[in-house]
């Protein structure tokens, strides 16, 4: 067991922040964990997880222990005719485990293509993009508890997967860390999901004499690339806020003076907005504060220049908000993790 004092997080994070980590350990199996979370507990330090740093905001030092995920292992654990199940550990970067997917011919994880960050994490957000999130494919997941050091399994339901939530973004909030993930893809894909956004006509760009799931991955790749801002060349952490949901009278009356405002019926009456929309016609579109500011191309992203400190950023997050509160009436609610 290794445990390094005062590290710095910078390499950690994808906006780029720096903020130091009083104690640091990485673990790569179930059992360095466990020890890990009793020598915690005996020092009563508080723990931080952390995997890609893709999805958090740290304004300040972080006390206690930050364990950094890398169980490692990609395995298909079981198959029936039509399904396989593949078992991922927490620290596989994501997009390795679609393209080991893809390489092998397994279909349901292809729209989340280039995703950052880790497997482990996947599940907090119940991420998602062009019309698929991971409840779709999802089977269980493994935790171990961080009181106890006992290991659960959690079922779809037992996860609670919401638009960008699960159980441990609230009820279980801090109290579990996730160990190994297990998705069902189907063995012959015949389910292809390209309705949603740009990918239909990325697609007939591409001039394919077939549609494959690894043509979806590339049609996806392309924009992905082709919009976002890249975390190695500039700080960010992909979309900061969620696109707000509201119910469908509160936005037909809005449309009364907003006619061109883009949304997307849900149910239960409701309607979801783009949240980069609203910060735009705010007049936050590619807006620069400081060392931050918002992406010239995407303004739901916001970008640390090169120097900027998380409180800053958090700063920006908040003016946006007041911003979008004061023009549409609407709280914008941030995606990313504020440490
Ligand atoms: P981290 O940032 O390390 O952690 C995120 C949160 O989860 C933290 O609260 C952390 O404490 C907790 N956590 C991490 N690992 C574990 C674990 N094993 N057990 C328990 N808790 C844990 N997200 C989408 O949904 N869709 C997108 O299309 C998308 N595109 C993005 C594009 C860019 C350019 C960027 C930078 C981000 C994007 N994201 C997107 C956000 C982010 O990539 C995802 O949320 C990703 O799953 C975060 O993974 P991570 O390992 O980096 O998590
Ligand atoms: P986009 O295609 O320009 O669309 C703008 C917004 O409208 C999206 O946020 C999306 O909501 C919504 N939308 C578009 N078409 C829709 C449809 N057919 N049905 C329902 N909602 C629709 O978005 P983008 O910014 O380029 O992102 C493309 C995809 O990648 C989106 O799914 C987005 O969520 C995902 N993405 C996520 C992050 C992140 O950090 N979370 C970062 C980059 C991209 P949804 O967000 O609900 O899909």
């Amino acid at each position: 067991m290794s445990i390094q004092q005062q590290v710095s997080l910078r390499p950690f994070n994808t906006f780029g922040l720096h903020v130091e980590a009083e104690n640091f350990a990485a673990f790569t199996n179930v059992e360095e964990l466990q020890s890990l979370l009793r020598h915690a507990k005996e020092k009563k330090w508080p723990l931080f997880i952390l995997g890609g740093g893709s999805n958090v905001l740290l304004t300040q030092d972080v006390p206690g222990l930050t364990l950094h995920n890398q169980i490692k292992g990609i395995t298909a654990i079981k198959e029936d005719d039509r399904y396989v199940w593949v078992k991922a550990g927490a620290g596989e970067v994501w997009h390795d485990l679609v393209l080991w997917t893809l390489d092998r011919n397994w279909g349901g994880l292809e729209n989340l293509s280039l995703i950052p960050g880790y497997v482990g994490a996947a599940p907090m957000q119940n991420i998602g993009a062009y019309g698929v999130e991971i409840k779709d494919t999802f089977d269980h997941l493994e935790a171990v508890e961080m009181a106890t050091g006992a290991v659960r399994s959690f079922s779809l339901e037992a996860c609670q997967f919401g638009y960008r939530e699960s159980v441990f973004k609230h009820e279980l909030k801090g109290q579990y860390i996730i160990t190994h993930v297990v998705f069902r893809l189907e063995k012959e894909p015949t389910t292809f999901h390209t309705s949603y956004g740009a990918i239909q006509s990325t697609l007939a760009d591409m001039a394919l004499t077939e549609l494959s799931i690894q043509a979806i991955s590339k049609a996806v790749i392309r924009i992905r690339q082709s919009k976002l801002p890249d975390p190695k060349v500039l700080g960010n952490a992909g979309s900061f806020f969620k696109n707000p949901v509201i119910a469908d009278s509160r936005f037909r009356s809005l449309q009364k003076n907003y006619p061109d405002m883009p949304h997307y019926p849900l149910p239960d009456e409701e309607v979801k907005i783009p949240a980069a929309w609203l910060i735009e016609q705010s007049g936050w579109k590619g807006k620069r504060v400081g060392a931050t500011g918002t992406h010239v191309k995407q303004p739901l992203v916001l970008v640390n220049y090169g120097g900027a400190t998380g409180a800053e950023v958090w700063q920006l997050a908040q003016q946006i908000q007041a911003a979008v509160k004061d023009a549409f009436g609407i709280q914008l609610e941030p995606e990313v993790n504020v440490w």
